[in-house]
């Protein structure tokens, strides 16, 4: 662990600059907080105040300056004009790290931007590390920590959270109050000018306290190394990105740089990660929680064991719709569950342990054991309702069950899903505690068993050192690389693109046609002509010398003078675009999807950071709505998916040789069972590798 990670975590001395006696203020409410004797807080606390000797009862300094050393962590929270200074202090006291509690800063503004600026550069030259501004603070609950706005500070437990906003560090204290719901380390990053998500994701990935890390982004500081930091830890991490709509800023001139979104991009690599993804901050702290208490989800085969027919089929219902399955159980299965249960009873699954309450302990027992101690089932989850839920020994029964799997060396998880009355709750509590989640009826059982489930990271192929892809030539004022550069370096590469050549006049035109052999596809060769077909500049279906020579001199009325490409006509396939960019935080990102001129309307792509292997590639296909049209449909052959998924993968790597590559898109790859070929590639270079 390094210096400052320790500093904000476990502080042997602590300073409230800003401290003050009058309730209400910040400076009241965070050394207050600190102090509470519940937490148990053992460092040290001392106040900053310009002209007090103590307060609260905590000796005060008037500079950090002054104040005995070493301090380990300074929480700021004067007002904001004070702050550059009180970030220079921190310099000259050597605090390794400040926690800049107060607003108006970048969020507020450009003159709060500007202020932003002043403090994390005297945060760099004092060699401080900033945590904020505008934010809510740090907790530790294994040193009793609670430098933050919390009321209270939450139970122990396993899970980390990374929260930019300071609503749900306040939402982590009362879910650990309502839902027993376990913390260890709490951190706010608001505006994260100096220590971002990735900077912790790295510590809590090696904290042995941590568990389980949950983050809360609205933003992404450093994608590349938060992917990196992600891929490469065990513990589980539930993410949820806001902040999803669409990003309009970004200019629509390739699909690669359309389609592929900041949000879209963040929540593809969080997924490739193998990050637990969720949608809202609820489900984020529960399965957190979930993930805290049982494993993850490593399978979809979900047995289902309910005292109520109709809460089963509404479950199976939800299960299925998240991907999940409830499948019939083998004949054994059945029959060694069916001698547990009544007559009338199903052990099919859901299993129906029918109304004979009296026998519930028993039933459940036996049905937990049965589905625990079977391959065909990666989850149990029994469903409590009313009676079931009322009965403390039907709670016993699971907990004994799971006990009893888990000292075999069962690792599968154990939810329950509960409708019942508030009178029940002392038997929701008694499974909390003994680490078996229980969820609110089936929707939110649904959704946050789902949520554990998250993919394996693919293993990442290694690039060969050196081999760079040179610079073109030709390069047009708006970065676009000219396309005969294009389709030789594409060529060069090994990618499968039409036969083509550029052609300077009506005669040439017709000329190579004949070589190339009828139909032809002659298309406009001019700067600045990016969209092509919209513009008219695509001419398909050139059967004879004569339409290709009058195809060329259209296009000299149309355009001006100028050449043309001219290109064997492929047979009709399925249009398929692969593109790849430069992400700002992420870098290299490959997509892959259906294209064609449809594209945009389509929006049916799959996103991943490259450079990536075969098998990433192939996990592509299962997320596109269009997945169908590549395994044969209306009597066509299905697509080589084993070629295509070769094709990304090497563009990909191909991509990552490319630094002065800015964006790539060929729209479209035409294929057709086993054939594959590139008939337009787009290519932009970095504007300043342009002059390079
Ligand atoms: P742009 O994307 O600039 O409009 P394209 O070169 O992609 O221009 O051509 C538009 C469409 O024309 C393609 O989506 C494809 O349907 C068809 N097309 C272009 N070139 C060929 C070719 N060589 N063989 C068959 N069809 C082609
Ligand atoms: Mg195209």
């Amino acid at each position: 662990m390094t210096a400052w990670q320790d500093a904000l975590f476990a502080p042997r001395r602590v300073a409230i600059v800003g401290a003050s006696a009058t309730p209400g203020k910040a400076g009241h409410l965070f050394l207050s907080n600190l102090a509470k004797p519940e937490t148990g807080f053992a460092g040290e606390i001392i106040a900053i105040h310009p002209s007090a000797t103590e307060v609260l009862g905590y000796p005060s300094y008037s500079s950090l300056v002054l104040a005995p050393q070493p301090v380990d962590l300074a929480i700021v929270v004067t007002p904001l004009a004070a702050i550059p200074g009180v970030i220079e202090d921190c310099g000259r006291a050597s605090v390794p790290v400040a926690v800049v509690i107060t607003g108006g800063f970048a969020e507020t503004g450009p003159q709060g931007a500007e202020l932003q600026r002043d403090v994390v550069q005297a945060a760099a030259a004092g060699g401080v590390r900033l945590v904020g501004p505008n934010c809510f603070g740090v907790i530790n609950t294994a040193t009793g920590l609670n430098a933050s706005l919390s009321i209270g500070l939450p139970a122990k437990g396993g899970v980390s959270l990374i929260t930019q906003s300071g609503a749900y560090g306040m939402a982590a204290y009362s879910r650990s109050i309502d839902e027993g719901a376990g913390f260890a380390k709490i951190i706010a990053l608001g505006n994260k000018a100096g220590v971002n998500e990735a900077d912790l994701l790295e510590f809590f990935a090696r904290d042995p306290e941590t568990k389980v890390v949950a983050m809360l982004l609205e933003s992404i500081s450093d994608g590349r190394k938060l992917f990196d930091t992600a891929a490469a830890t065990q513990k589980p991490i539930v993410a949820l990105k806001t902040g999803r709509s669409p990003n309009a800023q970004r200019a629509a001139a390739s699909h690669t740089a359309a389609l592929s979104s900041d949000a879209a991009v963040a929540l593809a690599a969080l997924r490739q990660a193998g990050v637990h993804v969720v949608e809202d901050g609820l489900t984020l702290l529960d399965v957190a929680a979930s993930l805290a208490r049982q494993p993850p989800l490593r399978g979809r085969r979900i047995g289902v064991i309910t005292n109520s027919g109709g809460t089963g089929v509404e479950l199976t219902d939800l299960l299925e719709s998240k991907g999940l399955a409830v499948p019939v159980l083998s004949p054994t299965l059945q029959a060694a569950i069916a001698a547990a249960l009544p007559p009338h009873g199903s052990a099919v699954n859901p299993i129906d342990v029918t109304t004979e309450w009296s026998r519930f302990a028993a039933m459940y027992d036996a049905s937990v054991d049965a589905l625990m101690n079977s391959d065909e089932i990666d989850a149990v989850v029994p469903v409590l309702l009313q009676r079931s839920a009322l009965m403390p020994e039907v709670a016993d029964a699971i907990i004994a069950a799971t006990e009893r799997a888990r000292g075999g060396g069962v690792t599968k998880p154990v939810h329950v899903c509960w409708v019942a009355p508030r009178t029940a709750e002392a038997n929701r509590e008694k499974l909390l505690a003994a680490g078996i989640p229980c969820h609110y009826w089936p929707a939110a059982t649904a959704a946050n068993l789902a949520a554990t489930s998250a993919r394996a990271p693919c293993p990442r192929p290694t690039l060969s050192a050196g081999g760079l892809i040179p610079v073109p030539a030709s390069i047009d004022a708006g970065g676009w690389v000219g396309s005969a550069e294009a389709f030789s370096l594409l060529q060069q590469g090994g990618f499968p693109v039409a036969r083509w050549a550029i052609v300077a006049d009506a005669i040439q035109a017709a000329n190579v046609a004949d070589e190339i052999q009828y139909p032809v596809v002659l298309k406009a060769e001019r700067s600045g002509l990016v969209h092509k077909s919209d513009a008219g500049a695509v001419r398909v279906n050139l059967a004879d010398r004569a339409a290709v020579a009058q195809a060329f001199t259209d296009f000299c009325e149309k355009f001006g003078s100028g050449p043309a490409l001219i290109q064997q006509q492929v047979r009709p396939g399925v249009e398929l675009v692969v593109g790849t960019r430069r992400d700002k935080s992420f870098g290299p990102v490959v997509m892959a999807g259906l294209g064609g001129v449809w594209i945009e309307a389509l929006n049916d792509v799959a996103l991943r950071l490259a450079p990536i292997g075969d098998d990433e590639a192939s996990s592509m296909f299962d997320e596109l709505k269009g997945r169908k049209l590549l395994s044969g449909f209306r009597g066509r052959p299905p697509i080589s998916l084993p070629r295509l998924a070769q094709l990304i993968a090497s563009l990909s790597r191909w991509f990552c040789a490319a630094p002065w590559l800015d964006e790539l898109d060929l729209n479209p790859v035409i294929a057709e069972g086993d054939a594959l070929i590139i008939v337009d590639a787009r290519m932009r270079a970095i504007p300043h590798s342009i002059h390079a």
